[in-house]
């Protein structure tokens, strides 16, 4: 099998030295390569022909976690709650989101991604979740936890394209969010949700491999179905193009 190449978004990152960085956490980069892809990071500040140039390579994308998308990509107001916004990052990531769509490439979207790909598609996000979502739980364990902290269970709708990879109903996660999916973009399906009803899980049906969630599954690869989550992603991106 030919090693699919994955594209994977990165954050601008100041370094101790003084100048900035383009980086990304080194799990992501493990999970893929465990799972048998060759991670490609891409860099910020690059205009979009240059971005487009880069796909053309690539058999699929990680959408990865990070600071807020500004409201302003989804009708709603900057507030006090918003932070760690970088809009080179949002330009550039729902550029190649909007250019994978037609090219049915298949992606993966974690926690900033998972809500970049409903915004992406027109959805909305609660700018946090605790202000905003009546009965709420906190769904913001960071950053004095560690990572692989198992937050709340997620129920998992059966039948969906998730339950069939990670083959339970019902499986524990972290939660390392503060900000959520309010409404759910039109051709998306919600297909996790929280105890408090907060979707933490969204496929594009009929899409080769369209699928977000909003925990950290890099973080939990010692649990099996984790990583049967980077393995199917990367198998549908191995797949010869349609
Ligand atoms: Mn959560």
């Amino acid at each position: 099998m030919t090693v699919p190449l994955i594209g994977v978004t990165t954050y601008r990152l100041d370094t101790r030295y003084g100048f900035p960085a383009h980086a990304v956490a080194e799990k992501y980069v493990e999970a893929l390569s465990e799972a048998g892809a060759a991670p490609i990071l891409i860099p910020l500040r690059l205009p979009e022909e240059r971005l487009d140039a880069i796909l053309r390579k690539l058999d699929g994308l990680l959408f990865t976690g990070g600071g807020d998308i500004h409201p302003s990509r989804f009708g709603a107001q900057m507030d006090e709650l918003v932070g760690a916004v970088d809009e080179d990052r949002d330009r550039i990531e729902l550029h190649l989101f909007r250019q994978i769509l037609p090219r049915s490439l298949p992606f993966l979207g974690i926690c900033r991604g998972f809500q970049l790909v409903n915004v992406g598609l027109g959805g909305d996000l609660y700018t946090d979740i605790l202000a905003q979502h009546p009965g709420a739980r906190h769904h913001d364990y960071f950053p004095d936890w560690p990572r692989d902290h198992l937050a709340h269970d997620v129920e998992i709708r059966s039948g969906s394209g998730l339950a069939k990879i990670l083959g339970v109903s019902k499986v524990e996660v972290n939660s390392l969010h503060h900000q959520g999916l309010r409404r759910l973009a039109p051709r998306l399906e919600a297909t996790a949700f929280s105890p408090d009803g907060i979707v933490e899980a969204v496929e594009l049906p009929g899409y080769p491999f369209g699928l977000a969630v909003q925990w950290h599954p890099e973080w939990l690869q010692a649990y099996p179905e984790m990583r049967n989550l980077f393995r199917a992603f990367v198998q549908a991106c191995g797949q010869p193009k349609v």
